[in-house]
């Protein structure tokens, strides 16, 4: 369960995934939309997985960006309307750096 940074409840969920596929940096890219079920908080996360390491050893990175619920709603129309090419960008205008956070995971 990933852990929403403004309450601390584990109840962040993933309302809609965008898989972006490989690329140079990656093996994995996908772009998410959060919200959390305790206190309605939104945000957008990026997932990045590289399996080019040595072996058994994972890496990835998975970055929140807090939203407010008007982007929530423009990003959300965006994934359904929006080719995959150039949802990155839309995503990228409203991933704002002073609103980032780390992702935690917590099991429950
Ligand atoms: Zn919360």
């Amino acid at each position: 369960m990933l852990v929403c940074p403004d309450c601390g409840a584990a109840t962040l969920e993933i309302v809609e995934k965008i898989e972006l596929g490989a690329d140079e940096r990656s093996d994995e890219h996908d772009l998410q939309l959060l919200k959390c079920s305790s206190c309605g908080m939104n945000a957008i996360g990026e997932y990045e997985e590289s399996r080019r390491g040595p072996l058994d050893e994972d890496r990835f990175h998975h970055t929140g960006f807090r939203i407010d619920a008007k982007a929530m709603q423009t990003l959300r129309r965006a994934v359904s309307e929006e080719p995959k090419e150039t949802l990155y960008q839309v995503f990228q205008s409203h991933m704002n750096w002073s609103m980032r956070f780390a992702i935690e995971y917590r099991r429950n």
